[in-house]
């Protein structure tokens, strides 16, 4: 007997938050929740695989109750298992996904099919019995486990009536709760005003090496250039998303004069938009850090193709620190040796985060023992998920 799909179900949740970036304000930010219940038992109960979209992107219910969800209910078991007909393939139930669908023009699609493939991941793992984490290094890595993960906190974002001190005093909580280095948005003020900030936290954090400053895409090169002429002398751990993601000439231009780590890729959606970032970016393997997000670009299946062209493009899986800050990529992170994950400490709930027993310390964290993603280990994040059973 070949293992069956028995239901998928499908909610959009909200994420807002009165947080503001550069480029948007999350106050109406949602975001898709799905369920996948397989025929197999486990310790009594069916197997349910869950998956949520990373956050910055709305939730796809109409594309994956319309046609993804249909798509994967109507292939024959054949087409979604593996070859013995005891687990899902992921990599089938990609190929499944993307029938019927043209190339290029990604669009919200990838966030939906990431949202699947979370789920069927979670449940691949969950079907093996053991943390997705192992599975990735068993199967697809070299057996080995990043047992912590580094983990920067993700904040210093534009609020009403927020100030230095209020900005400071975030970060200040950042390093109480076991943070080593830390985030801040760029480029939603002038650069004297955001230079006045990256100093006040540069009084809480000490040294440039501690900072990453992410302009979310903002700039046009004379302005990428000139921020980064402001602030390269601070030799702050990364800048980020200086420019439109896709325009892979502003940043090989701003890679040309801004003589520090980069990062970028968070809103590169697909192996081919990653590829053309490392074939016209001018990004350094050296030095840069590569932040493609699973979950909003066709999920884990795609990550692995993104990691393998990186491979022959000379890049290491260390350059990658992914976008998100959720369980997903820090189960890619330690079991595919990745050099860490994003985190938002207390925002993006209940999505944002980690297992609900495992404390940063010294900027690493460490993952549940338990099979899947780890959601059942997060206690707000799974109160909502079985909300779809
Ligand atoms: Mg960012």
């Amino acid at each position: 007997m070949l293992l069956k799909i028995v239901s998928i179900k499908e909610k959009a949740v909200p994420i807002s938050s009165s947080i503001r970036n550069s480029f948007i304000d999350f106050s109406k930010m949602n975001a898709s929740i799905v369920a996948i219940q397989t025929d197999v038992i486990r310790d009594g109960k069916p197997v349910i695989g869950y998956g949520f979209n990373s956050n910055g992107r709305y939730a796809p219910s109409g594309l994956l109750r319309e046609r993804f969800i249909p798509r994967l209910l109507e292939a024959a078991p054949e087409d979604i298992t593996n070859n013995e007909g005891t687990n899902l393939d992921p990599h089938k139930i990609f190929n499944v996904l993307m029938t019927n669908e043209k190339p290029g023009g990604h669009g919200e699609r990838t966030v939906a099919i990431g949202t699947l493939d979370m789920a069927v991941w979670d449940a691949v793992a969950k079907i093996e019995g053991v943390p997705l984490y192992k599975l990735l290094a068993d199967q697809y890595g070299d057996g080995t486990i990043d047992e912590k993960v580094f983990v920067y906190a993700a904040g210093g974002y534009y609020m009403p009536n927020k100030g230095l001190i209020e900005l400071q005093d975030e970060m200040k909580g950042y390093l109480e709760a076991g943070y080593t280095k830390v985030k801040m948005k760029v480029g939603g003020d002038s650069i004297a005003e955001d230079v006045r900030r990256i100093e006040a936290v540069l009084k809480v954090v000490g040294s440039g090496d501690n900072l990453l400053v992410d302009a979310n895409g903002r700039f046009n090169l004379k302005e990428a250039i000139a921020f980064g002429e402001a602030v390269k002398d601070y030799k702050l751990y990364w800048y980020e998303e200086a420019g439109d993601p896709l325009d892979y000439e502003l940043q090989a231009k701003l890679s040309e004069v801004y003589p520090h780590a980069m990062a970028t890729g968070e809103n590169l959606f697909s192996l081919q938009d990653a590829t053309n970032l490392i074939r016209h970016g001018g990004m350094n393997p050296k030095t840069d850090f590569l932040q493609f997000d699973c979950a909003l670009s066709y999920g884990l299946t795609e990550y692995m193709r993104i990691l393998e062209m990186l491979k022959e493009n000379g890049w290491s899986s260390r350059n990658c620190i992914p976008h998100g800050g959720h369980q997903m990529s820090l189960n890619i992170a330690a079991g595919l040796g990745l050099a860490g994950n994003e985190s938002y400490p207390g925002v993006f709930q209940p999505f944002g985060g980690f297992a609900d027993n495992y404390k940063v310390e010294n900027g690493h964290v460490g993952l549940p023992d338990i099979p899947g993603v780890g959601f059942e280990a997060k206690e707000n994040l799974y109160t909502l998920l079985k909300t779809l059973n």
